[in-house]
């Protein structure tokens, strides 16, 4: 008998309805003879709800409350699915995150999971239950609520999955599988059979939503199985492979976008050993994740320093920079708040010279400035105003013509190479 981890995204439990409906695929799958551990997220849009809740009495909810709070949504999830699968005659049981024993660190609202006790799941799915478990949940050492970030539900099915060394994890969401961009922006967007881990994990950190990083790295790590696909739909969706050596790769698999970024430039900073260290300590310190660096050359013994940090955490590394500038007696800080990140991925692109001057190129064309650019092996990324966003994503797609069935130019030959 083969074990499934399957997981149910905010979209595909959004009313009773649909909950009967998952309830239903979850059935068929126990008839089919498989053990089905499930995981399922917040009804809908609960969690911004919930977070549009604590933000109408403060601008700063603690972090601990904040996780006490958006934790409640999953836990209604699982109550009601549970009813769901039972009103069909199928035994179920439902477990929050603590009560399953999902251990985490203390770090509130981005906790990582540490370890995962199985045992009862395992006593569960012997006495022929079907499991279900809250997501993106645990509980830290002293048995705080934690919560795992925005989209951690993911995470949540790919550690239980790696735990119980499920045969495969089946992410089912409200799109058919990982396209070659957003289906929300570009209609044209094709669905890819397949991706391999480490596009995955560009695509993931270049903000697509459909897998969180985080359950791409933990896949990668324990060797999961992974698959997404859609909840209305039948399909095979897309799996999560590993690259092989003489596997057929597309050079260009994808674009993606990330709307929340901000960038900061502090100006007239002294070009000397330790700036960078002097200027992204406190940043780093005050928690803020930094994402492109650039320092240019100064010709004054002095230099422009510009990064970018996730639009929320904006405000706070303004004011760290403004305190930095006073310091170092800089030259201002310049910020905008309104940027986006347009990138492409694919594991040809570090053989391919041509890739990102195509990209630069067909963005020039339509008269979209390129403030930022940063790249890696196997992915490029621009930076450009917020309002270029849409057009940029679909004017690449088309540029590497991603809405085709790629021809034989188009793949990476890795054997040949
Ligand atoms: P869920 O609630 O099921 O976790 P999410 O909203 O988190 O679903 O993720 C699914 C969404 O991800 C899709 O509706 C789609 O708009 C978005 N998305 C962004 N980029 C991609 C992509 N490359 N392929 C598929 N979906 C994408
Ligand atoms: N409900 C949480 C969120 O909206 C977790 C998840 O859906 O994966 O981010
Ligand atoms: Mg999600």
């Amino acid at each position: 008998m083969s074990l499934i981890v399957q997981k149910y995204g905010g979209t595909s439990v959004a009313s009773i309805p649909c909950m009967m409906h998952v309830a239903r695929k979850i059935k068929a799958t126990q008839t089919a003879g498989h053990d089905v551990v499930v995981v399922v997220s917040a009804m809908g849009d609960e969690t911004d709800r919930l977070e549009s809740l604590a933000y109408q009495i403060t601008d700063s909810p603690t972090e601990r409350e904040m996780d006490v709070l958006l934790s409640t949504g999953e836990q209604v999830s699982i109550a009601l699915l549970s009813m769901a699968l039972q009103s069909l005659g199928c035994a179920a049981k439902s477990y929050t995150g603590f009560q399953v024993g999902i251990h985490t660190d203390s770090a509130h609202t981005k906790a990582r999971i540490e370890h995962i006790d199985e045992n009862n799941i395992r006593a569960d799915l012997a006495q022929g239950y079907v499991v279900v478990v809250a997501g993106f949940q645990g509980m830290d050492a002293n048995g705080n609520i934690t919560t795992l970030g925005r989209g951690g539900s993911d995470t949540t099915a790919v550690a239980l999955a790696a735990a119980l060394k499920a045969d495969e994890c089946q992410i089912y969401t409200d799109v058919d599988g990982v396209y070659t961009a957003d289906p929300r922006i570009v209609s044209q967007a094709r669905c890819l059979p397949r991706v391999t881990f480490d596009e995955m994990l560009e695509v993931a950190s270049q903000g697509a939503q459909v897998l969180q990083i985080r359950a791409v790295e933990f896949a990668g790590k324990y060797r999961v199985p992974l698959r997404v696909l859609s909840t209305f739909k039948e399909g095979a969706g897309t799996l999560v492979t590993f690259e092989e050596k003489g596997m057929e790769q597309p050079i260009v698999s994808g674009v993606t976008y990330c709307r929340e970024e901000a960038r900061l430039i502090i100006r007239s900073v002294p070009d000397k050993p330790g700036i960078a260290g002097r200027i992204l300590g406190p940043i780093s310190e005050a928690n803020i994740e930094v994402d492109m660096i650039i320092k240019n050359l100064g010709d004054d013994g002095n230099t422009d320093f510009t990064f970018t940090v996730h639009r929320r955490d904006f405000d706070r590394a303004r004011a760290i920079l403004e305190k930095i500038n006073l310091e170092l007696n800089a030259g201002g800080i310049l910020s905008d708040a309104k940027i986006a990140k347009l990138s492409i991925v694919g594991v040809g692109i570090r053989s391919h010279a041509g890739i990102a001057s195509t990209m630069f190129e067909v963005l020039g064309k339509e008269g979209i400035n390129i403030q930022l650019i940063s790249t890696s092996e196997i992915k490029v990324s621009v930076v450009v105003d917020e309002k270029y966003l849409e057009l940029g994503v679909r004017t690449i797609h088309e540029a590497f013509r991603l809405h085709e069935e790629p021809h034989e130019e188009d793949y990476e030959h890795r054997l040949r190479a």
